[in-house]
C-alpha cells in the first residue's frame, strides 16, 4: 500500500500551476514539464524513481510534494468483465470507480464526489447523502489505482464522469483534472474520449465547455416538469425550459453542435416516464437540439421503489425515437452482479478511522447483488 503523506499533492496541480509552484521554488520552467511528463507520460509515481532528476531534487520534491492520495482497498470483478474498486482517501472517505472492458476500448467510471447532494429518486448515490467534493488530486488518481488492475496491454482510452456525484458542483477540481487528462505532456486524452454527465446545473454548463470541450452528457430522465421534479429534485431550481433553453444557446455559440451533439441519459423507470406518449413528448422537447438518446433500464438497490419497465416497453419507447430517426442507443447496465452499475454506487457513507468500514459486500448484497469475485487490492 502507498504511504499517504499530509504534504500538498502534486496531482492537485495542471502543468501551469505546476510551472508557477515550481517557479516560487526557484526551479525553471523546464523541470515543471520534466516532472509533469514523468508523472502522466511515464506514470512514475514516485520521485525517487524520476531518475532523469538529481538525487538532491529528487529528495526536495519528497519533502515538498505528495504524490498519492487514494489507496485501493477492495475490488470486485463482474461476471461480464466490469471491475469495481473500492478507493479509500487520507480522511478515510471512501468511493468507488468502475472499469467497463469492451473490445474496442477501456472505459473508466470516475467519481467527482464522496456522496452527492442532489438526491435524486432512484439513484443510490443519492441516497447516501454528501460528504466532500474530490480534490483535483483524487479524481486523476482514480485513472492511476483503476490502470493497475487492467490486464496485460491494455489501457483506458475513455473517461466517463458518470460515478459517484454530480461533477459540475465541484467544478473548479473537475476542470484542473480535465486539463490534466487533456494535456499533451500529460494523460493526452482526446476531448472526444471524455465525458462528463450532469444532472443539469444549468449555470455551470457554459463554464465547464468554455474551458474544455469534451463531450456533454445531461440526465433527463422526464418530459415534465412534474415528474422531473420528483427523479431530479434539481429540476426544481433549473426546470426543463431552462436547461433546455441554455443547450440551444450554447448552439449559438457552437459549444454544441451536430458534431458535437449532447448526449442525453434517459433512465427508464417502469410507468413512470416510460410511455409512448413520453418517447412523443421527448421528441418533442428535443427538437432542433443535436442530440443521442442513451435508453438506460433503471438498475434497482436497495431503498428503491422504481423497477425497470418491460422488454416490451423499452422497445416500444425506442420505437418512437428510432422512427423519428432519434439517434438512440440502450445502454444494458454492466456490473450489476457487483453494484457497479449506474446509480448503484452507494458503497459507504463517511467512515471515522475508528469505524470498521460496512463492507462493500454488505453493500452489494444489501442492492440485493450476488459477488462474483472479490479481493483485496494488493496494487
Ligand atoms: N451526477 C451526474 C453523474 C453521475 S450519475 C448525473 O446525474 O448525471 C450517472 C448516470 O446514472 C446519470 O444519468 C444518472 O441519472 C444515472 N443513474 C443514477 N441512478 C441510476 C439507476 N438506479 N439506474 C440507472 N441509471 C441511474
Ligand atoms: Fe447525484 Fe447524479 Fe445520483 Fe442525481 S443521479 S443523486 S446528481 S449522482
Amino acid at each position: 500500500m502507498h504511504s499517504i503523506k499530509p504534504l500538498p499533492n502534486i496531482k492537485d496541480l495542471s502543468l501551469d500551476a505546476l510551472r508557477e509552484k515550481f517557479a516560487g521554488m526557484g526551479l525553471p520552467r523546464y523541470r515543471a514539464d520534466q516532472v509533469f511528463q514523468g508523472l502522466y507520460r511515464r506514470g512514475i509515481e514516485h520521485f525517487d524513481e524520476m531518475t532523469d532528476l538529481s538525487v538532491e531534487l529528487r529528495e526536495r520534491l519528497t519533502s515538498s510534494f505528495a504524490t498519492v492520495s487514494l489507496n485501493c482497498v477492495e475490488v470486485f470483478h463482474s461476471e461480464d468483465g466490469t471491475v469495481k474498486a473500492v478507493l479509500q482517501a487520507h480522511d478515510a472517505a471512501r468511493i468507488e470507480a468502475v472499469l467497463i472492458p469492451e473490445p474496442e476500448r477501456t472505459t473508466l467510471c470516475v467519481s467527482t464526489q464522496v456522496g452527492c447532494p442532489l438526491e435524486c429518486d432512484f439513484c443510490a448515490t443519492g441516497k447516501m447523502g454528501f460528504v466532500r467534493n474530490l480534490t483535483t488530486a483524487e479524481i486523476v488518481d482514480q485513472v492511476f489505482r483503476m490502470r493497475a488492475l487492467l490486464d496485460g496491454e491494455r489501457q483506458i482510452t475513455n473517461l466517463v464522469f458518470m460515478g459517484m456525484g454530480e461533477p459540475l458542483l465541484n467544478l473548479p477540481n473537475v476542470i484542473e483534472a480535465l486539463r490534466i487528462f487533456l494535456d499533451p505532456k500529460g494523460f493526452a486524452y482526446g476531448p472526444r474520449r471524455i465525458t462528463i454527465s450532469t444532472s443539469g446545473v444549468v449555470p455551470k454548463i457554459r463554464e465547464l465547455l468554455d474551458a474544455a470541450p469534451v463531450n456533454l452528457a445531461v440526465s433527463l430522465h422526464a418530459t415534465t416538469d412534474e415528474v422531473r421534479d420528483v427523479l431530479v429534485p434539481l429540476n426544481r431550481r433549473f426546470p426543463l425550459a431552462l436547461l433546455l433553453g441554455e443547450l440551444r444557446a450554447l448552439m449559438r455559440q457552437e459549444l454544441v453542435s451536430k458534431r458535437h451533439p449532447v448526449f442525453f441519459e434517459y433512465t427508464l423507470l417502469a410507468d413512470v416516464n416510460d410511455s409512448e406518449a413520453d418517447a412523443h413528448r421527448l421528441l418533442q422537447l428535443l427538437r432542433g437540439i443535436p442530440s443521442k438518446i442513451n435508453v438506460i433500464p433503471v438498475n434497482p438497490h436497495a431503498g428503491s421503489i422504481y423497477r425497470p419497465p418491460s422488454e416490451d416497453a423499452i422497445h416500444r419507447f425506442m420505437g418512437v425515437l428510432a422512427r423519428a430517426r432519434m439517434p438512440v442507443t440502450l445502454r444494458r447496465s454492466r456490473g450489476a452482479d457487483i453494484a457497479a452499475a449506474c446509480g448503484q454506487l452507494a458503497q459507504q457513507k463517511i467512515h471515522s478511522q475508528k469505524d470498521s468500514p460496512k463492507t462493500v459486500k454488505q453493500a452489494a448484497q444489501a442492492a440485493d447483488a450476488t459477488i462474483d469475485t472479490h479481493e483485496v487490492c494488493e496494487k
